[in-house]
């Protein structure tokens, strides 16, 4: 690896940089900076942010400026005023130990006056949004004849934000032996013409590999009904207490109606979009960016000029229409050094779209099974334990209260209390998932669920979705029962249940739990009587629905003679939906049973 004065980086950038904790070059900049520091280079670099491309190419850039002249020199063009804001306040600081050189933001929805006044004491880097530029130069306040370099910053998000014909009118107003600099994060064939048309001899840099999701991120997606999109969010949310994340939508409206849902529900949210007014977003994205929010709700422009590390996901309500886009997304997460993940919660009609971006990216995307109401209670309490744990007591602060804290809880037993405060902490959570909507995940073809499951790729909680149609140990029958996980039906209430109504004693073999329904095994020579005396079965008001497991059996099952053959080869389905009427939802006393 190079220094940056290998690089030939100028002594007083060195020194500036130096103070902002740069100790040696990022990959992009050991490419580029050499290269831009030579003469009439052009580069396309396919770099993300968060790679270090601001310094690559400003570096060079800034020591290539002459201070002393006051002629604009040198345009950035960059898609948001945030991005023209971080861009220009880098510059700033490389710059600070260099006399006499003026970096400008120019960007649209703010007071063009003020900074027609700025550029006219003469200012030689411009980093402008390219609607606001084209303004200025109509007004003949920015004169741009003396340029020698234009830096074009996410140039795919620009084409995207439909600058297409500014970016075009720019490069044509600038003299022709310029340097051009384009940095995207993908390469489409709008950049590829920008690049045929206004770039001479230019070198290609790739940061990582062309086109590629970041190494870290995985891909995972839910598929949903439509209206059960909202509910599917919430899951996940909730199962990650500690998430932080980016949740995009796909237009104004619908990141409004999200963020609403979400605040009205309690989560620390907040929504990020077009519609807002500047000084609404720079405080919503400030807020974000010092955790002050956890979750924000936005589309994919206004996100833009947001730039955080440590996002723990990135949720794409919907996929974006663009494959780009998504890139843009998942980029977002699996930075510096941290793993990430792209949750995609999406309908059937998007299917086809997730295999073209796994094609683009050329990663696969895991299908998930969203997370089950038990499966989130329990993390939500463990989380619960664990910052009780962590709370710091500063005793002589509570010392004058405790005798009157005693007396008033006296008359509580330590269980008591503990059992209060954690009901009192996660108590929402269960009388939400009390009452909330059963999620119905539609299931892939089945050639589709035979080709994941040949790759490896179905994800943990998805098997227990497998665990029907596996064989019975030998001498023994599999039985399906209408009782799952989700009634809080575990081993010991099966088998209770079944010694209830069968007299002296089954045997009880192995036995699987999914969320709807389980199977049990019981001896060959027990299986008639207890599908015999199980059919008279409740559980509370509700009637238990015992059947043979076993789809491929040649015996009738107990109704067999009155159904036709389609449904003696689904016996646990049927059952299952039938058994959905009328199920014990999980109930607010529940959470006893972690204690239990
Ligand atoms: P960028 O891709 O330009 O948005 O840069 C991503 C982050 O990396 C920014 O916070 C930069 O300040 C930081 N950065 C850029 N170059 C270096 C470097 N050589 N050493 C350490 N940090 C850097």
């Amino acid at each position: 690896m190079k220094t940056f004065e290998e690089l030939g980086v100028s002594e007083n950038i060195r020194r500036a940089i130096a103070e902002m904790g740069y100790e040696n070059p990022m990959p992009v900049q050991e490419e580029v900076i050499p290269y831009l520091l030579g003469v009439g280079n052009d580069v396309i670099a396919l770099a993300q942010t968060g790679t270090g491309k601001t310094a690559a190419y400003g570096l060079p850039v800034l020591q290539k400026v002459d201070p002393a002249d006051h002629h604009t020199q040198a345009i950035i063009l960059s898609p948001t005023r945030e991005l023209c804001l971080q861009i220009a306040g880098d510059l700033k600081d490389y710059a600070r130990y260099i006399d006499g050189l003026q970096v400008l933001a120019v960007y649209g929805g703010s007071s063009i006056e003020s900074q027609i006044r700025s550029l006219r004491k003469g200012v030689q880097v411009i980093v402008a949004t390219p609607g606001r530029l084209i303004d200025l130069m109509h007004r003949g306040v920015a004169n741009l004849d003396k340029v020698e370099n234009v830096v074009l910053d996410e140039a795919d998000e620009m084409l995207n934000m439909g600058f297409t014909e500014s970016i075009d009118e720019i490069l044509a107003g600038v003299p022709a032996e310029r340097n051009t600099l384009l940095f995207s994060a993908t390469m489409g064939r709008e950049i590829e013409r920008i690049a045929k048309s206004y770039l001479h001899d230019y070198k290609e840099i790739v940061v990582g590999s062309r086109n590629e999701g970041a190494e870290n991120v995985n891909h995972i997606y839910y598929l949903v009904h439509a209206k059960d999109k909202y509910p599917a969010l919430k899951r996940v949310v909730d199962y990650y207490p500690n998430i932080y994340a980016i949740i995009f939508c796909r237009t104004r409206l619908e990141t409004q109606e999200v963020a609403d849902q979400l605040i009205r529900d309690g989560y620390n949210a907040e929504a990020l979009h077009g519609d807002l007014s500047q000084a609404q977003r720079d405080l919503t994205m400030q807020k974000f960016r010092t955790h002050r929010t956890q979750l924000l709700i936005a589309t994919d422009v206004a996100a833009r000029g947001l730039d955080v590390d440590e996002l723990t996901h990135v949720i794409n309500y919907g996929l974006p229409e663009d494959v780009e886009n998504y890139t843009h997304r998942s980029g977002r997460t699996g930075r510096a050094g941290r793993r990430g993940t792209s949750i995609s919660i999406i309908h059937m009609r998007e299917k086809g779209r997730v295999r073209i971006i796994e094609k683009v990216i050329g990663k696969q995307f895991e299908q998930g099974t969203l997370p089950e109401p038990q499966e989130i209670c329990t993390k939500q309490l463990y989380r619960v334990m664990d910052e009780l744990e962590r709370i710091e007591v500063d005793d002589n602060q509570i010392a004058p209260f405790l005798p009157e804290i005693f007396r008033k809880l006296d008359w509580l037993t330590k269980e008591d209390l503990v059992k209060r405060i954690v009901s009192r902490e996660f108590g929402h959570f269960l009388d939400y998932y009390a009452n909330a909507p059963e999620i119905v995940q539609p299931t892939s073809s089945k050639s589709e669920r035979e080709d994941r499951k040949a790759s490896g790729r179905q994800s943990g909680r998805g098997k227990d979705r497998a665990v029907g149609p596996r064989a019975a140990e030998p001498g023994y029958k599999r039985l399906f029962i209408n009782l799952g996980k989700r009634d809080n039906f575990y081993a010991r209430e099966i088998i209770n249940l079944v010694n209830r109504y069968v007299k002296g004693k089954v045997q009880i073999g192995r036995i699987d739990l999914t969320p709807n329904c389980s199977f049990f095994e019981v001896p060959e020579a027990s299986a008639g009587l207890v599908l015999k005396k199980m059919s008279r079965a409740m559980v509370g008001n509700r009637q238990v629905v015992v059947d043979d497991a076993d789809p491929t059996g040649d015996k009738p099952t107990r109704r067999g003679s009155r159904r036709d053959k389609s449904e003696d080869r689904r016996p646990s389905h049927r059952a299952a939906d039938k058994a959905s009427n009328g199920r014990r939802k999980y109930g607010k006393d529940d959470w006893k049973q972690f204690f239990e």
